[in-house]
């Protein structure tokens, strides 16, 4: 049931609800619970298409624009549900789109837009440079007609669930370009060969159910044409990748917090203390009205970012407001949550506990609140860099 681009935001936030009613509270606290990948969720998911949404038609994919992407990922996590366990379908690929070559785009992405290749691993982050990418120390070196990688990954999510890779590794040492962004490479591996021989997974145990690995590559050979455009220039290609990136799970965190919003009103309305509702007294209903108003103004900006995305604008400084603005509001959404369902929120069966572990994930991750505030702090105001 593949849908396309005459498909409303409308008629996509309809369909996606209907197909999270499927999946409710109890599914997702059973996968939480027993650290299970959500495989039929995503596979019924898949079956709308919805994950190639971003994929262009010619490719087999939905050819839907960013801001429709973003419509089917909060509407996700406003149904209480979890997009991590697939987001990166839809975004991963963005950097063979606009940087592979012809050849490795039609090999490639018709089999990801139908969902019979998984692409959902995207390895940057090693466990030594922490948020400073330049400094990573996995390594592609030339080898006849391929390369030959080593080094390790950490915070590799969905790897055990993905054939394909995206990997970030270093081709020529830091110090050797102008930048030390040069020097960079951007590969796509092909895991299902691999694991087990010269790739092996481990999961990492978290706080949240988000099959998240470490991944370590001992002398893996590919072929040259895994790799995707210039050697050296990679670290320009996953940025532009991160900026889809970025939107996408701003979009999450507004579905988090319209989520939180909506659970807490409707408690806060029905939950009699003291002979009367709790939303009737002001210390309960002020801080859900405020995070009401925090979520829609967060909202705005993850849509002037995706709109000037769809356009092909820069989208840099936006993207990383967006997510910031939208991570703290889901955050901010989340705790007062807890605090409008009193002890009941600790409660699984009430999904409160679980959705706010979840949304606190996105203050750290894909990029932390400190390094967008130092991006907009430098790039976009133009004081100077503190490292
Ligand atoms: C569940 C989970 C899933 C993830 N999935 C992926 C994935 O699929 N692929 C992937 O590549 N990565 C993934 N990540 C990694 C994630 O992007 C990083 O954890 C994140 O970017 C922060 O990097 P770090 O953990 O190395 O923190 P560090 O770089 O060690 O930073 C630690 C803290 O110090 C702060 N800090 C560091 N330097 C400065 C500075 N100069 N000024 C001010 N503050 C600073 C940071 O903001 C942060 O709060 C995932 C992480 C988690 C937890």
């Amino acid at each position: 049931m593949f849908r396309g681009v005459n498909d409303s935001f409308e008629q996509i936030r309809e369909s996606v609800a209907r197909l999270c009613a499927d999946f409710p509270g109890e599914y997702w606290q059973a996968q939480d619970r027993d650290a299970r990948y959500p495989a039929e969720f995503v596979q019924a998911l898949m079956d709308t298409g919805y994950l190639a949404a971003l994929i262009p038609e010619e490719y087999g994919g939905s050819g839907l624009d960013l801001k429709a992407a973003c419509v089917v990922l909060e509407t996700i996590h406003a149904a209480g549900g979890n997009g991590a366990a697939c987001h990166a379908q839809m975004y991963t690929m963005g950097t063979l789109l606009r940087h592979g070559s012809n050849a490795q785009k039609q090999r490639w992405l018709p089999a990801i837009a139908d969902g019979s290749l998984r692409l959902q691993a995207f390895g940057v982050t090693e466990p030594t440079s922490g948020t400073d990418t330049t400094r990573i120390a996995t390594t592609a070196v030339p080898d006849g007609d391929g390369y030959v990688i080593n080094g390790q990954k950490i915070w590799t999510s969905r790897a055990q669930y993905s054939d394909l890779m995206v990997l970030l590794a270093r081709t020529a040492p830091r110090d050797a370009g102008s930048k030390p962004t040069d020097g960079l490479s951007v590969f796509l591996i092909d895991l299902r060969e691999a694991v087990g021989k010269s790739v092996t997974i481990t999961p990492i145990e978290t706080m949240i159910n988000h099959a998240t690995t470490s991944v370590f590559f001992d002398n893996l050979r590919v072929d040259a044409d895994s790799l995707i455009g210039d050697e050296g220039k990679g670290f320009r290609y996953i940025l532009d990748g991160m900026n889809a990136e970025r939107i996408l799970i701003g979009a999450e965190c507004i579905g988090d917090a319209r989520y939180f919003v909506t659970r807490a009103t409707e408690y806060a309305r029905e939950r009699e203390v003291f002979g009367r509702p709790i939303g009737q007294n002001q210390g309960v209903q002020f801080p859900i009205a405020d995070a009401h108003i925090r979520t829609e103004a967060a909202a705005l900006m993850v849509e002037k970012a995706a709109a000037l995305f769809d356009a092909h604008e820069p989208c840099g400084a936006e993207a990383n407001m967006a997510k910031l603005l939208a991570s703290e509001a889901s955050w901010a959404a989340a705790d007062m949550c807890m605090q409008t369902f009193g002890g009941f929120a600790f409660a699984a069966e009430y999904d409160i506990e679980r959705k706010f572990r979840e949304t606190r994930l996105y203050r750290t991750a894909p990029v932390s609140t400190n390094l967008i505030l130092s991006h907009v702090g430098t790039h976009v105001l133009g004081m100077p860099k503190s490292f």
